[in-house]
């Protein structure tokens, strides 16, 4: 409640939505685009995928970011702490949620709060499965309190070690409860389950995005991921590891390619269900591991070293759902990506 209008905080929210809707649309700017600026929280937002997510929304909205910095990285939102639109807030996902995000109404929360990189889950996967499961509720709740949407950053990880291949949203998975992927698996499964809930039950708007292997600047040098592993050790001189024997195989789609499916997809006035994004261009490690080296120019060797427990042999999304519903399909293909990738590892003291 504010003390001086005695309006609830959402009720003066909405008035200023149509006030600066009125100003937008009055004769004077009648040239003018209308921009309903929103209020949107991003968790994880200090992370590789938050970062490039944020700097697109800041573009035309207000962006709050809450991160507890596990695998964020300071330099990602730096430059931003003096943007008039941006706030920072180091918080968990896990721990009830602060007085400046349950005092502010958001118009959007995007979910991307929880490590990625099998190094980084498989390091603290009490911690990965408390933020997939004790964090969504936590958000699930805010966001059907206050009617904002809320997309939840899903994972191809859903089908764990795919039977069927390529994979459609239809298919249920071949997922190990009890492995040492389970916490992230099982976790975002968990989550998925939670945003429908919570959809049938307390009519909360939710959007699902089951994301494919994604990649591009802003990654960190020790993130541990197949991606920025090969370029950092071709840079370096070093062999590129290749866990097991290289045919097993993903298909890398390219950070600015996913960041605008996930707009699209929280754009959505209704729920679609879940929706892949990725590239479906499909790649063994060893044909990553060239074209890496072909790219960065490097005379590095190739190492083989044991393949992780549990490791998905194959994964391919169709994304004709995503085509369909959202008019969305990627636009960079790996060679290009890796060029930008490296660049950006390039410049960065090893
Ligand atoms: P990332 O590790 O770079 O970013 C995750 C961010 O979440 C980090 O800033 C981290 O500090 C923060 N975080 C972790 N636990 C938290 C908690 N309990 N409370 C608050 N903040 C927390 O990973 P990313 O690649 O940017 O992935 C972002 C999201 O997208 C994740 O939810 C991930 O599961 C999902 N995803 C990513 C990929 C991919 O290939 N990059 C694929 C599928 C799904
Ligand atoms: N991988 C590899 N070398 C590395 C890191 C990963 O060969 O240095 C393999 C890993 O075993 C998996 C694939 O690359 O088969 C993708 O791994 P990543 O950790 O990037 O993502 P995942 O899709 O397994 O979550």
């Amino acid at each position: 409640m504010d003390i001086i209008t005695g309006y609830s905080r959402s009720t003066i929210h909405e008035i200023n939505k149509l006030i600066l809707l009125k100003l937008y649309t009055s004769k004077k700017n009648v040239n003018r685009p209308i921009i309903d600026r929103m209020n949107i929280l991003v968790t994880g937002g200090a992370g590789f995928i938050g970062s490039h997510l944020i700097r697109t929304l800041l573009l035309d909205h207000s962006v709050t970011c809450l991160d507890n910095l596990y695998t964020g990285n300071r330099s990602n939102f730096r430059t931003l702490l003096s943007h008039p639109r941006f706030t920072f807030i180091e918080a968990d996902i896990v721990d009830p949620l602060p007085r400046k995000i349950t005092n502010t109404t958001f118009d959007q929360i995007y979910n991307l709060a929880c490590p990625a990189s099998p190094v980084h889950y498989q390091a603290r996967p009490l911690e990965t499965f408390k933020a997939s499961v004790i964090g969504i509720l936590n958000l699930l709740e805010l966001a059907s309190h206050t009617g904002a949407r809320l997309l939840q950053a899903s994972t191809s990880e859903v089908y764990g070690d795919p039977i069927v291949h390529p994979q459609p949203e239809s298919y249920w998975g071949n997922v190990n409860p009890i492995g040492i992927r389970s916490c992230y698996d099982e976790g975002k499964r968990a989550a998925e389950t939670l945003c429908f809930d919570y959809e049938r039950v307390h009519h909360a708007q939710v959007r699902v995005a089951r994301i494919f292997n994604t990649y591009g600047p802003n990654m960190l040098p020790n993130d541990g991921r197949v991606v920025s592993n090969f370029i950092v050790q071709a840079l370096e001189g070093k062999p590129l590891s290749i866990y097991g024997d290289g045919t097993q195989t993903r298909s890398f789609c390219y950070v600015t390619d996913l960041v605008d499916g996930l707009i699209r997809l929280m754009s959505l006035h209704t729920n679609p269900g879940p929706v892949n994004l990725g590239n479906p261009n499909e790649f063994t490690m060893l044909e990553l591991a060239e074209k890496v080296l072909k790219v960065t120019n490097s005379s590095s060797t190739i190492n083989h070293h044991s393949l992780p427990e549990d490791d998905p042999k194959v994964r391919q999304p169709i994304i004709e759902k995503a085509i369909e519903t959202l008019g969305w399909r990627p636009k960079v293909e790996l060679d290009e990506g890796l060029i930008q990738t490296v660049g950006y590892f390039s410049k960065l003291s090893l």
